[in-house]
């Protein structure tokens, strides 16, 4: 599987499982954990999931799939805005780690800016940190703005920037991601699919059909041929996991990146990070 490096060492699947949606039907529930195991037995073994998915369903169903093969994950999880000061941060991050069964979380960020000074927020970060309740933390949902506010209230050990990024959302190429890589700090890509509306678009259909693949994988491998990119795709069948996986391998070859470039063209300015 290839890898990022989060916080300049720690080497992290660059392909990991996501989270919404999940846990919050009965009748989904046992294909959702063999959707996420099947995906840790191929790899993607980085999950990211919330407070706020089914308000703490989706970490209980993390928890469940994951009891009894925690070690050698990479557990992602976030807190609201407004549990982001000094006192709540604490408790939310406590009952994250009793709904996903776990003694710590990999990468803890903050879901998206509220009302909270960052300052508090990175304080309160780095104290559960030290505390050994969360080995990273991070943000999400922060533009480039935001993020130079973030470090100039001390929060230069941020390790990554989950935002919304896929091949019909590059405004983030602009600024932000070049920023974030001069940072050193990983970008997150969510709804890297655009939660499906991307499949039936006609160029990657055609990339896709031309490569033998499905459009799934192509969304997938455009993103994951980006250096410092964690791709999190949510798949609720083992199958969608599967094929998700397989995008991993697939190298697009100069010819698929020019048409995609065409259909999908990169920004030429800067204009505010968008956000589902
Ligand atoms: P995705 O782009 O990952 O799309 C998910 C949808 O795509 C589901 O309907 C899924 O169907 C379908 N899908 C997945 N794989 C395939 C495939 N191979 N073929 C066909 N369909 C497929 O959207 P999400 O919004 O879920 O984003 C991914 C993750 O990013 C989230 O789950 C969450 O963890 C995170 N996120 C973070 C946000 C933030 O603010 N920080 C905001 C949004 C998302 P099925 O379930 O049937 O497999």
């Amino acid at each position: 599987m290839k890898t990022t490096d989060i916080c300049g060492g720690e080497a992290v699947p660059a392909l990991g499982q996501g989270t919404w949606m999940m846990g919050e039907r009965r009748d989904r529930r046992a294909a959702e954990i063999a959707a996420l195991r099947t995906g840790i037995e191929l790899g993607m073994t980085l999950i990211d999931t919330a407070e706020m998915y089914g308000e703490g369903e989706a970490e209980r169903l993390v928890g469940e799939a994951v009891a009894g093969r925690r070690d050698g994950l990479f557990l992602v999880s976030k807190a609201y805005p407004q549990n982001a000061s000094r006192d709540r941060l604490p408790r939310a991050c406590e009952a994250s780690l009793r709904r996903l069964g776990t003694d710590h979380i990999d990468l803890y960020l903050l879901h998206w800016r509220g009302a909270v000074p960052l300052a508090e927020t990175v304080e309160a970060m780095e104290a559960l940190k030290a505390a050994g309740r969360i080995r990273h933390w991070g943000v999400s949902n922060l533009d480039v703005g935001d993020m130079a506010e973030l470090v100039e209230a001390g929060g230069g050990g941020c390790a990554a920037n989950q935002i919304l990024y896929n091949l019909s959302r590059r405004g983030a190429e602009y600024a932000l991601m070049p920023w974030l890589a001069d940072h050193g700090m990983a970008v997150m890509a969510y709804s890297p699919v655009e939660q499906g509306r991307l499949l039936g678009n006609a160029t990657l259909k055609a990339v896709a059909a031309r490569r033998g693949v499905t459009p799934a994988q192509v969304a997938l491998a455009w993103l994951l041929r980006r250096p410092g990119v964690i791709a999190i795709p949510k798949a609720g069948s083992a199958d969608h996991v599967r094929e998700n996986r397989a995008a991993a391998d697939l190298d697009l070859v100069a010819d698929d990146l020019a048409e995609l470039d065409r259909a999908f063209p990169a920004p030429t300015r800067q204009r505010p990070l968008e956000m589902l």
